[in-house]
């Protein structure tokens, strides 16, 4: 069941959502600013573009890639005459408020918008280990679904647009912590000289016990309760989290990447939580 695809973007990112459209046998026309990344793609069967309105004029589905919300801004606004009647699929990493506005804006121009984030790097596309977020209509998303499977699992978050970009950061800002984590424990290992090639395997194996524990947490934070069966309390924690920054001091090392999260946890202290889970920090992140 082949599709017109066209795909504006042809970054890392982008020339991989094309190839994957090409080997899935596509008829895929591409775009990009600097028209020679599309060369490589053109070998292997896609049309290249010359202007940004060509290839949204040449498919009903037109698949957006670029760097941000500015570029996609500037590539897409001098050509509202051409958007009515596609689907826009806008990959592009935003936030939710962002998404939302440039579903408002191609409504506006009789375009059907789908916002999506990709969780993959690159060389995950079309392999079992990548999926994608999407949100936007329903109806605009079971249309296209088969074609965006091409470049891993869909997953559909409903009819808000900003749902996507929100989950999106959402599992971003839990990568970011690991690796924050992560990063302070190899400065840690190196400042003694230790190896932190032969320091990782345990680490590794450490943070495979952590996998079921936002299942948990999140099971806290429904209830709104923070006090049952706490066997580690936050009190004891923020006491012996204060090492950090002793060994860090005694090692040489800079502790900023934990700062914040011991300042929460003693704030959280001193407003009477200590004999509670550490997960009631939560709390004091509501604005
Ligand atoms: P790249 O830096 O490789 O490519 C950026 C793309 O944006 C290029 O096509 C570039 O065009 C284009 N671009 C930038 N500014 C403008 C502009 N003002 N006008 C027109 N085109 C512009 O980034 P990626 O392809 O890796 O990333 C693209 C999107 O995918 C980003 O939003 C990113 O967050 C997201 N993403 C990337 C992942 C990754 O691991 N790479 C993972 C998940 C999401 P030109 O070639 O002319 O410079």
């Amino acid at each position: 069941n082949q599709k017109a695809v066209s795909v504006l973007g042809l970054g890392d990112m982008g020339a991989a959502l094309a190839g994957a459209l090409l080997a899935a046998g596509h008829r895929v026309t591409v775009w990009n600013r600097t028209a020679a990344k599309a060369e490589p793609l053109v070998a292997r069967g896609a049309t290249s573009a010359d202007t940004a309105a060509d290839a949204i004029v040449a498919s009903e589905l037109v698949v957006v890639c670029l760097l941000d919300y500015d570029s996609v801004g500037q590539v897409l606004a001098p050509h509202t005459d051409v958007l009515a009647g596609r689907t826009l699929v806008n990959l592009t990493n935003g936030t939710p408020g962002q998404a939302r506005e440039m579903a408002a804006w191609a409504a506006d121009h009789g375009a059907d918008y789908l916002d999506g984030g990709i969780m993959a790097v690159p060389p995950m596309i079309a392999t079992p280990s990548a999926f994608v977020l999407y949100s936007g209509p329903s109806g605009a998303f079971e249309t296209w679904r088969t074609v965006l499977d091409v470049f891993g699992e869909s997953r559909y978050l409903g009819d808000d647009a900003g749902a996507a970009a929100l989950q999106d950061l959402a599992l971003l800002s839990g990568m970011y912590g690991v690796i924050a984590g992560a990063l302070h424990a190899f400065a840690l290992v190196r400042s003694t000289g230790g190896s932190t090639r032969e320091f990782a395997p345990l680490l590794s194996e450490w943070l495979q016990g952590m996998v079921t524990w936002p299942v948990a947490a999140a099971e806290q934070i429904d209830a709104g309760d923070y006090g049952e069966n706490v066997v580690s309390n936050l009190g004891m924690q923020a006491a012996g989290f204060a090492n950090h920054f002793i060994a860090a001091e005694e090692q040489g090392i800079s502790a900023e990447l934990l700062r914040p999260l011991h300042e929460l946890m003693q704030r959280r202290v001193a407003d009477g939580h200590g004999h509670e889970d550490v997960v009631g920090v939560v709390e004091l992140l509501k604005r």
